[in-house]
């Protein structure tokens, strides 16, 4: 029956192997009889009358290997083997030359014009057979060799080296008469957080997805290569104008902007591009990437989606380089301090508490606000010192403002992401407070609800521990974060602070009077304290304690102040509170 003895055909394609040889010769005959060898051995044969025909065939078809007659009209066999090896696509395939003449210049020959070996008139089949046999081994070994070092396994495209060797090939070639070409770095906003959230096997999905549909975006002869991690690189040829690269640029970002659908949710992404430009941004591969990796970091931060490289980025660089430097000594240096904005309870009138600010007062610089350096703190990881040097400087604080005989007031402060990804935080925290030896509840930690919000699950944990340590919690800039009532039902909040932008609105704007109404019920429904922060006028003051605010604070009541300044101008606006003590000092405070 069928299923005896299988033909070499079938044992080829059971194997998915199935190579294609292109027979290139003159003689018809000779021609035949070589294909038909070939067919019965399981190779698939495309055959050509001679080297014009051979040289188009590899060109459309890229076989697996070639065998070509030496001797032929027009274009022989030696020629056509140069044409060949000199395609791009055939580089590296087998080519097998059939010399007729059997002398050792012919042979000299054929392996000068890059054949990879030769064979003599009349064939030997059986020698053929094995020598064929050999050279395709060899070269699907120097193929997955070339994978390994040039394929990123992951999405099946070009890796970091393939992508610098694509460079350098475009720098050396002299023959293209447009020179310009340009790299686009990009790099994914939010990867980190799918990694984290969905695990790994999703990220990598992701990055497949991702990866497709950037090469979607492009040309065929454009290079799509995965960089590393979440980086991918796109090097444009023949662009002719800047115009013509932001537009590509546009619809790339606009593209992986539209929701990825897999594993039955849809995702939302966005990139960041950085974009550099040969010549003019950079004379080799390691400056140009420089450049478009600059570009890119700008761009993220600026979150404007892309943007070409500018020499400034260069010196904004350095600076920031510089600055980082300089925040590394800031601890040491004795650079750091804390202001302290007093905060009023609305329906007494009183100072409760207050909520420390971090300052730095920078050598040249001067006074430098957090707003231009806790970012930094955060990517450089400076901010788990820094962090940790705020709580014990309060603790000493307070600790100084009893020693003189003042009540101790309750201190805010404001906690950043990465000090609640740090797992050793709560611990930490736990021993400075109990070293202190002052109530944990004269603690308050605030963290923002874009915060919380950005990964609620990972939160949540350590936000029970530092809850547990019996310190308070609060919602830090309420309204800018799209909380959902269920995550914050959660919690474990005690306070709720409306974001300054609604409370300086809401005297002027009935929308954002609505919004802090509604935030004021919000709080009050899931057992919370609101406060308004930003309080510049009496009239705002006036109309939240009408809504029914609980606390505020803002530059109508206090700015924010040094230490020593703290107890004068507190005891100023209400004296009830900030008392000398006499007898033992008692740690909750005479508040509602
Ligand atoms: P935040 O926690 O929302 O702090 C309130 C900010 O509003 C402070 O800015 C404060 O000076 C300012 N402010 C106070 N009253 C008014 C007012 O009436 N009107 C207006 N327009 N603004 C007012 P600051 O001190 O520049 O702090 C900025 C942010 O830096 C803080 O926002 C907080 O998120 C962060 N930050 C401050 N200190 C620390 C710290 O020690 N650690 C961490 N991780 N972040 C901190
Ligand atoms: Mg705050
Ligand atoms: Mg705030």
């Amino acid at each position: 029956g069928d299923d005896s003895a299988p033909v070499p055909l079938e044992r080829r394609r059971q194997q998915e192997r199935l190579f294609r040889i292109l027979v290139v010769d003159d003689d018809r005959g000779a021609r035949f009889a070589l294909r038909e060898t070939l067919l019965g051995e399981g190779y698939e044969v495309v055959d050509a009358g001679n080297g014009q025909q051979a040289v188009q065939i590899c060109r459309q078809q890229a076989p697996d290997l070639v065998i070509l007659d030496g001797v032929m009209p027009v274009m022989d066999g030696f020629q056509s083997c140069e044409v060949i090896r000199s395609l791009p696509e055939c580089a590296s395939i087998p080519i097998l030359i059939v010399t007729g003449l059997n002398d050792d210049a012919s042979v000299d020959k054929a392996f000068s014009v890059g054949a990879t070996d030769y064979i003599s008139k009349p064939i030997n089949y059986a020698v053929l057979r094995r020598r064929i046999d050999h050279m395709l081994q060899v070269h699907s070994a120097e193929k997955r060799v070339h994978q390994l070092a040039y394929i990123d396994s992951l999405t099946g495209r070009p890796n970091r080296t393939k992508l610098n060797e694509h460079m350098d090939a475009l720098f050396s070639d002299t023959s293209r008469k447009d020179k310009q070409f340009a790299l686009l770095f990009l790099d994914l906003d939010n990867f980190k957080l799918v990694n984290d959230t969905l695990g790994h096997e999703a990220g990598d999905l992701l990055l497949k997805y991702v990866s497709e549909r950037l090469t979607g975006c492009v040309r065929k002869g454009d290079l799509v290569a995965r960089f590393g991690g979440d980086e991918f690189c796109i090097v444009l040829d023949g662009v002719r104008s800047y115009e013509m690269v932001r537009n590509i640029a546009e619809k790339i970002h606009d593209h992986l902007k539209r929701p990825f659908v897999f594993l039955g949710r849809e995702m939302l992404l966005s990139m960041s591009i950085g974009i550099a430009v040969y010549p003019e941004h950079g004379q080799d591969a390691v400056s140009l990437l420089k450049a478009a990796d600059m570009a890119m970091y700008d761009a993220k931060k600026s979150q404007k989606g892309f943007g070409f490289y500018e020499s400034h980025l260069e010196s904004d660089n350095l600076e920031r380089l510089e600055l980082e430097n300089d925040l590394r000594n800031a601890i040491a240096r004795d650079e750091l301090l804390l202001y302290y904005q007093p905060q009023e309870d609305l329906s007494t009138g009183q100072i409760f508490g207050l909520e420390a600010l971090i300052r730095w007062q920078h050598p040249r610089r001067g006074l430098v606000s957090p707003a231009e350096f806790i970012h930094l703190a955060e990517e450089t990881g400076l901010i788990n010192d820094i962090g940790l040097w705020v709580l014990c400087t309060i603790c000493e604080q307070i600790n100084a403002w009893m020693d003189r005989g003042f009540a101790a007031p309750r201190v805010a402060i404001n906690l950043s992401a990465r000090q609640l990804a740090n797992p050793n935080l709560a611990t930490t925290f736990r021993e400075v407070i109990s070293d202190s030896r002052l109530p944990a509840d004269l603690i308050e930690f605030e963290i923002t609800e874009s915060t919380i919000m950005e990964r609620p699950d990972e939160m949540i944990d350590m936000l029970k521990e530092l809850k547990a340590m019996g310190t308070r919690l609060a919602i830090d800039d309420f309204g800018t974060g799209y909380s959902s009532l269920v995550q914050l039902h959660r919690l474990p909040f005690s306070e709720i602070k409306i974001d300054r932008t609604f409370v300086s609105g809401c005297t002027t704007s009935s929308e954002s009077r609505s919004i802090v109404r509604l935030v004021i019920e919000l709080a009050h429904a899931l057992g919370m304290k609101a406060v308004a922060e930003g309080v510049e006028t009496a009239d705002a003051l006036r109309m939240l304690r009408d809504m029914g605010c609980d606390e505020a604070q803002g530059a109508f009541i206090a700015q924010p102040l040094e230490a020593a300044e703290i107890p004068a101008a507190v005891l100023q606006h209400t004296e009830s509170i900030w008392y000398r003590t006499s007898g033992p000092w008692s740690p909750t405070l005479p508040t509602s």
